[in-house]
């Protein structure tokens, strides 16, 4: 752990309120943004960033907030690690833009390389660089369609896969994501997502009937034949943090087989270390065809890949994938400096050290008569999920009043979820403990003096 490097540029590691959340400053500049900035853009807090590192953002009145959302699970590293600062600027002296498509450099395949060495399997791999996760998403899929001639693609319930025309298609959620966006992309089919917490019968047979009616919808409703990919979040974001049971992803993984069909994980959320393994899908030792990376990739920087056997990555003809920023420069070399820090700070394990301080606590204020009907999650992906007491009936309001609570109190921590029940939390991986234990101090009475 280099914490005298990250402490070099870091604000101070604790939560410091100075005004109220958001403060007259921020407030000032919400003004300006309503007025200018469209309004389709939502914001969780709408506080305006100073400075960020570590695990602490400091807003435009000075205030410290404890940043439990790493900017949606991308500041795995910190918001601003002095590796990643230093390679991006090396990078942006020596040149900012070629376009590999034109001419090449070196950053773009060690890259490339990097990704191929530790993504699942052993297998001859390639890499193809993009820019997000919904743009690589949307190239797995085309390549899975080269590679197996085939038009379907089968996606899951609560699944959250990106806004572009295809990924919000794959996406479940209507409001805010689907919503007036039609007509859709054709050929996407959806399964029951394996969701052990409200699986109509009930969590142990979660894995064995969520597969089987995967398998229905492959075999008896599209036909295997027609089917070119499933793609998964071997953990669910968006969706609600929802783990599937174990057994599920090996099952996904027998019927892609079966019938010839690209398996692709979608790790944007999950890759990385956030749950404790560097991909989720290492936790049942399941290789996918294509591992899909993004948000943490960049330690900040906009870069994504699409991670494959070289049998199914190169079934695409020259000219048929890249875009103009695809592995732009900058973003390679941010990334491969994050995947150093990833590994020289340990921060996989760290990331299993975060579940064993964090969810035992959450699980504590989970209960039958508990607005908490579960925690849950994996590593540094953690959420509870709010209902009546005494039921299952999401409980939105809940989870936002709770959201609000920690919000006012320094704490920056996300909703989720398809019913929009779900608080979640995604600490960067290099969360001081001290920070961790203020911020669920934090949260522990958000939802006790509800
Ligand atoms: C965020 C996310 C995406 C979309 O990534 P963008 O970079 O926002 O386009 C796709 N899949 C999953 C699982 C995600 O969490």
């Amino acid at each position: 752990m280099t914490a005298v490097d990250t402490a070099a540029s870091s604000p101070a590691q604790r939560r410091i309120l100075r005004t109220e959340i958001p403060g007259p400053r921020s407030r000032e500049r919400q003004v300006l943004r309503d007025a200018n900035v469209a309004a389709g853009l939502g914001q969780t807090l709408p506080v305006f960033v100073e400075r960020a590192g570590g695990a602490v953002v400091v807003d435009a009145d000075g205030n410290h907030l404890i940043d439990l959302a790493s900017g949606i699970a991308v500041t795995a590293v910190g918001a601003s690690h002095p590796h990643v600062v230093r390679r991006i600027s090396e990078q942006a002296q020596r040149f900012t833009h070629t376009c590999f498509l034109v001419t090449e450099y070196d950053g773009f395949v060690d890259l490339a390389a990097a990704l191929n060495r530790i993504t699942p399997g052993d297998h001859a791999k390639r890499t193809a660089l993009f820019s997000t996760g919904a743009e690589a998403v949307e190239n797995a899929v085309k390549i899975a369609r080269v590679a197996t001639g085939r038009p379907a693609v089968v996606v899951l319930g609560n699944a959250y896969h990106g806004r572009s025309l295809l990924t919000m298609t794959m996406t479940a959620k209507a409001a805010p994501y689907k919503d007036g966006f039609g007509p859709f992309a054709p050929e996407v089919y959806r399964a029951p997502a394996p969701y052990p917490y409200r699986w109509p019968g009930g969590p142990q047979r979660c894995a064995e009937e969520a597969a089987e009616a995967l398998r229905d919808l492959v075999e008896t409703q599209i036909g295997g034949h027609r089917v070119a990919a499933i793609v998964v979040e071997p953990i669910q974001g968006e969706g609600g943090f929802i783990v599937p049971p174990p057994g599920y992803l090996p099952r996904v993984r027998e019927l892609a087989d079966r019938h010839g069909i690209v398996f692709v994980a979608d790790e944007v959320q999950t890759g990385l270390g956030r749950t404790g393994d560097m991909f989720a899908c290492d936790r049942e030792g399941v290789v996918p065809d294509l591992t899909i990376t993004a948000k943490a990739l960049g330690g900040g920087m906009p870069i994504a890949a699409v991670t494959g056997s070289a049998q199914v990555m190169d079934a695409v003809p020259a000219g048929g994938l890249g875009g103009t920023f695809a592995g732009n420069p900058v973003s390679c070399a941010a990334a491969l400096a994050t995947l150093e820090v990833i590994e020289r700070e340990g921060l996989v394990e760290r990331a299993r050290e975060i579940e064993a301080l964090a969810l035992p606590r959450l699980r504590a204020l989970a209960g039958p008569d508990s607005r908490v009907g579960e925690a849950r999650g994996r590593g540094a992906m953690l959420a509870m999920e709010f209902v009546r007491p005494g039921s299952r009936t999401p409980d939105p309001e809940a989870a936002r009043a709770v959201a609000a609570a920690c919000h006012r109190q320094g704490v920056l921590v996300l909703v989720c979820g398809t019913y929009g029940n779900v608080v979640r939390l995604l600490p960067p991986l290099v969360i001081e403990s001290h920070l961790l234990d203020d911020a669920l101090g934090v949260i522990e009475e958000a939802v006790r003096s509800r």
